[in-house]
């Protein structure tokens, strides 16, 4: 039977760790962490996505600077918004939510964040850190896998990974982290023929596709650990169920797995809230830095 990686288990551990870290150094910092999400327009994902994100912030004692703007507001506006968050010596991390809605081009305000405050790890600055090798913030959601990979003991080194998907959020950073860990990493994306024969190889399979269920028994070579992160709310009726409202599901079939894969994380539950938690390590992490403490979470930024 596969052994699952439990994210909220990790998620919870490290939230205990974060709060610690709050709780011994506020007084020396002479404040605590805090962390601004913009969020613009209405979409519904977003929005349960950035209420999870504020929740998390105030269990552990960050401060949340949010703000929440309808879908017509200028990018002019949020630049000046994103510049006096820049400014504002209580803000150790700045998060844009995106997608943002389809006429606002998310390039340029990313672009405007400061790299030091920059919490999703995503600015150009962060992601040529990450290919050298020099500390940054780190994209969430892969370092959330590492922490998940390297909590579970599963060996990287040497191993053999694979990633599909190549986006600058999920795949190409990922790719970077496995190689640096000393795997041997090869990236499939939508052009990548014989796609079954490239997965067969991998001792780790990170599916990041965004196609729901894509992934199933025929591409998976026995006793792979395989990490699941796309996250789809479907109809119920698209799963095969006959009634209900939505229901997650993720890019792998992982109910044909479980006697397959050595380990897999399950969707809702394995990296999504890794995700979040990275969140906090970024802005838990520049908050130190900011405010001169020791720099305890190096182990946590991959
Ligand atoms: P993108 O759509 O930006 O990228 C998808 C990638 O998958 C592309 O590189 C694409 O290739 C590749 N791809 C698409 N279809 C196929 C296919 N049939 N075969 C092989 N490769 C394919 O998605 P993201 O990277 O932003 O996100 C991926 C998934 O992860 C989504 O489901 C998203 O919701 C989820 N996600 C989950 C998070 C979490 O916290 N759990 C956080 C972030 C994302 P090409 O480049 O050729 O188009």
């Amino acid at each position: 039977m596969a052994l699952r990686l439990d994210g909220r288990k990790l998620a919870d551990e490290l939230a205990k760790r974060l709060q610690n870290e709050i709780s011994i150094s506020s007084a020396q910092a002479g404040r605590p962490p805090g962390l601004a999400v913009i969020r613009v327009g209405d979409d519904e994902a977003s929005g349960v996505y950035v209420s999870n994100k504020e929740k998390a912030c105030k269990r552990i004692g960050i401060k949340s600077f949010g703000v929440h703007y309808p879908e017509n507001i200028p990018s002019e506006e949020l630049i000046r918004k994103i510049q006096e968050l820049n400014a504002n010596e209580n803000v150790d991390g700045i998060l844009l939510q995106l997608p943002l809605p389809k006429d606002i081009d998310p390039g340029p305000l990313l672009m405007s964040i400061d790299p030091d405050k920059d919490a999703d790890g995503l600015h150009t600055l962060n992601l040529g850190r990450l290919l050298k090798g020099e500390r940054g913030p780190r994209s969430c959601t892969p370092a959330g896998v590492m922490a998940l990979l390297v909590s579970n003991q599963i060996p990287i080194a040497g191993k053999r990974a694979v990633v599909i998907g190549r986006s600058i959020l999920v795949g190409q950073p990922m790719a970077l982290m496995l190689q640096s860990a000393n795997a041997t990493v090869t990236i499939a994306h939508s052009r990548t023929p014989n796609l079954v024969e490239v997965t067969r190889q991998a001792d780790l399979l990170v599916v990041a596709a965004g196609q729901p269920k894509m992934i199933g028994a025929e591409h998976v070579k026995p006793g792979a650990v395989v990490i699941d992160v796309g996250i789809h709310r479907l109809l119920s009726q698209e799963l095969g169920r006959p009634v209900g409202k939505f229901k997650l599901c993720g890019d792998v079939r992982s109910e044909e797995l479980s006697n397959i894969a050595s380990a897999i994380t399950p969707v809702p539950g394995g990296v999504g809230p890794m995700t979040v938690s990275m969140l906090l390590v970024n802005t838990v992490s520049r908050w130190q830095e900011h405010c001169g403490l020791s720099f305890n979470l190096v182990d946590l930024l991959p």
